[in-house]
């Protein structure tokens, strides 16, 4: 080394220095740059004397493969620097990445005299290592976080702020007829929907949270700092609805839907495994609630999942067991009060438990394909039961999406007509909006082949779930349901829900389409929906859906007439319950029966001699604690009104936004002894209805 001559050294450096593969650079004693290759950046020469740490920076985006202490750290530590990846931080236009090296020097008698070093272009070698930690960390489809990633993050989060008492909700989304778009579309189909469904999730929810993919059609949102189930329920319907909004891919229409469980920690789980093993369950639970629903986890909800278990085995045998029976219920004119047709609506007989809704067991049925037979013998029976009816009297028989979309379906129902003889212009089959979630082809083939056969065809529930319109266009529908939703408020004051049946019917008549309202109980709303153009109605205010005996007395008496029988003004549904609640007032907690929760208030019963404008806590359970005030009483009743609404659970039940966390439950459960004496008494009351 000693002779080689330094004029060619410095020729060297010099190429090297032009080649812009990299530069070299030089400190003092202090840290300040020295020296630094003049044509690697613009007015280089201006950054000379600056500490050297803050002219380049290291990519704090990216954690691997760079040291866990930071560049300032090693500086001032005089470590010897190798390979740290740095951008220069004068200049953050400049998209190059340099590795980083330097040596620290020192005199013979050991002070440190400062740095020399050099660096290297890796501006490609870094953006693929960049490219793979994504990979590592991102779903490579969607772009959003990998399962990997979300654990990681739930894991950090739920341990960070578990000593500081913070809170942080789980969602898991799942999505409904995916698959059905996968097989029947293709997978880059899928893949284009999956895609999509990413982007509609980014844009409900913000910077609120984290998204991920966990894989298929799984997606999860970590939200920090969550716990108001108001706001939760919100985001959930959002969710929902956005998501259910119809896709275009390849220039085909796909429709889905999504199912949402929430869990809010610490309350439904303290660690990552308990949270989403309660997330699981609330998701399960709604997507057996049907389509497009979302659900909190609660503790009741384990025992749902059992008692589902045991239905659908129950089910299996109930057909051969002779435990299913249709009963109809009239469809009546109201020009003139006749009946025109009868919906068959199935009941289920259980030998121990009695009779058992359709909304309970129907959905049941679906998910475990038994409305496949099931629904094929109410058709059956249905058609042999009308062919005893007058010529002129229709029937209408509800199907399933799920029987729908089996190949042997069109057959089943031209077996139906064919073997009861009926004309198959009285029988009115009712679909829903569910049926479109497959690829629109084989939709159509089915509606068709259907209207080949001659029978007529009716959208139930119209107006509730998708209500896409373009539905109308492409399907041969006969007749619109008019969903009982709407005919709940229709009389209520500055309701848009009468405006809303307008319209329906204005649309159906353009169309030529019939109309039939459902739900109609009282004498107001027969009233409205008489104005607003209705022909057909069907409702409690006419009759319940009866056994076939007493609609073969009614046809055999030859009197077509029914009578409107019920309520003047329709009352808004109370919640009529049954729950066994304790009320907490100054440090005593009383056992008492709440009845009639609504949003607002409640009536609790079993509490002797409180006044009117006591405040006290009712404790619902599960940490929902609800401040509120006595505004009635009378004997052991009093009615309160709660000092903030309740929120919906999404089981068509209520609950509290805010829940007290399970520590400090049991923190105030092991501090209270009661000092003085109960102000109140307490007494019995009568366990008759109760449900648990
Ligand atoms: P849906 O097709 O919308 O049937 C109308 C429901 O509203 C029936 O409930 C009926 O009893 C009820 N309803 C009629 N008038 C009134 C009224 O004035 N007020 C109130 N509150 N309710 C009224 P149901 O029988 O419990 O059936 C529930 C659902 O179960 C049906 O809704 C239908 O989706 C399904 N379902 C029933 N039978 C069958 C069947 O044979 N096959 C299939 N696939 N689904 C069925
Ligand atoms: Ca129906
Ligand atoms: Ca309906």
């Amino acid at each position: 080394m000693d002779h080689v001559d330094s004029a060619v050294r410095l020729a060297v450096l010099d190429g090297f220095e032009e080649g812009g593969l990299g530069w070299l650079w030089a400190t003092d004693g202090e840290g300040r740059l020295s020296y630094i290759t003049q044509t690697i950046l613009d007015h280089a020469q201006s950054y000379i004397g600056r500490p050297f740490p803050s002219v380049v920076e290291t990519d704090n985006s990216a954690a691997a493969g760079q040291p866990s202490r930071s560049l300032a750290f090693q500086f001032s530590a005089h470590s010897r620097i190798s390979d740290v990846i740095v951008r220069f931080a004068v200049r953050r236009d400049d998209q190059r990445w340099w590795s980083l090296s330097g040596q620290p020097r020192y005199t013979p008698e050991g002070t440190f005299t400062g740095y020399v070093g050099f660096a290297r272009d890796v501006t490609q070698e870094y953006a693929r290592q960049r490219e793979d930690e994504r990979a590592a960390e991102f779903d490579s489809l969607t772009g959003l976080f990998n399962r990997h990633r979300m654990t990681r993050r739930l894991d950090a989060i739920l341990a960070a702020y578990r000593a500081s008492g913070r809170c942080c909700s789980l969602l898991m989304l799942d999505l409904d007829k995916f698959k059905h778009v996968n097989d029947t579309m293709g997978h880059p189909a899928g893949d284009e929907l999956l895609r999509q469904v990413a982007e509609r999730l980014r844009k409900v929810v913000g910077d609120r949270g984290d998204i991920g993919r966990l894989g298929g059609d799984e997606f999860q949102v970590i939200l920090p700092d969550i716990e108001d189930r108001g706001r939760l329920g919100e985001l959930a319907s959002k969710l929902i609805q956005m998501i259910s909004q119809p896709y275009a891919i390849e220039g085909k229409r796909a429709v889905i839907g999504t199912s949402v469980g929430v869990a809010v920690a610490p309350h439904d789980g303290e660690d990552r495994e308990a949270l989403v093993a309660s997330a699981d369950l609330a998701l399960y639970a709604a997507k057996n609630g049907g389509r497009g629903q979302f659900r909190f986890f609660s503790a009741e909800l384990k025992d749902e999942a059992q008692e589902r278990t045991i239905l659908t085995e129950d089910l299996r045998e109930a057909l051969g067991r002779g435990e299913l029976e249709l009963h109809y219920q009239p469809v009546v004119r109201i020009a003139d009060n006749y009946v025109v047709g009868f919906e068959a609506l199935m009941r289920w007989n259980h030998p121990e438990r009695g009779p058992i809704a359709p909304s309970v067991f129907i959905p049941i049925a679906e998910e475990s394909n038994l409305i496949v037979p099931l629904g094929e013998w109410a058709l059956r029976q249905a058609c042999a039961d009308a062919a005893q009816w007058p010529d002129n009297v229709r029937l209408s028989v509800n199907v399933s999406a799920v029987q729908f979309a089996v190949s042997g379906f069109v057959n089943a129902v031209a077996s139906a007509v064919a073997t009861s003889g009926i004309d198959p212009e009285r029988l009115e089959l009712e679909l829903t909006e569910t049926v479109f979630m497959r690829d629109s082809e084989a939709v159509d083939e089915v509606f068709a082949s259907l209207k080949g056969l001659g029978v007529r065809l009716a959208l139930d529930d119209f107006g509730t779930g998708y209500s896409s319109l373009s539905y109308l266009r492409s399907a041969p529908f006969d007749k619109l349901k008019i969903d009982r939703s709407f005919v709940e408020t229709c009389a209520a004051k500055d309701n848009n829900s009468a405006k809303i049946i307008s319209a329906i019917i204005g649309l159906a008549e353009a169309l030529g389409m019939e109309t039939t309202v459902e739900g109609v109980e009282a004498f107001d709303q027969l009233d409205v929906v008489k104005k607003r153009g209705a022909k057909l109605v069907q409702g409690h205010l006419f009759a319940r859906a009866m056994p076939l005996a007493e609609v073969e007395a009614k046809l055999e008496s030859g009197d077509l007439k029914l009578e409107p029988n019920g309520p003047k003004r329709h009352r808004p549904e109370r919640r009529s319950v049954f729950r066994r609640v304790t009320v907490i007032h100054e440090d005593h907690r009383y056992e008492a029966v709440m009845r009639d929760l609504s949003r607002t208030g409640a009536r609790i019963d079993g509490l002797l001699g409180v006044p009117v404008g006591t405040s006290l806590v009712v404790d619902l359970g599960g940490g929902q604690l609800v401040v509120s005030m006595v505004v009635r009483s009378e004997e052991a009743v009093i009615g309160v009104e709660f000092e903030q609404p309740l929120t919906s659970d999404g089981a068509g039940g209520l609950c509290t936004r805010h829940r007290v966390p399970p520590s400090t439950l049991q923190a105030a459960g092991a501090a209270a002894e009661p000092k003085g004496k109960p102000r109140f008494i307490q007494v019995a009351v009568p366990g008759s209805r109760e449900r648990t």
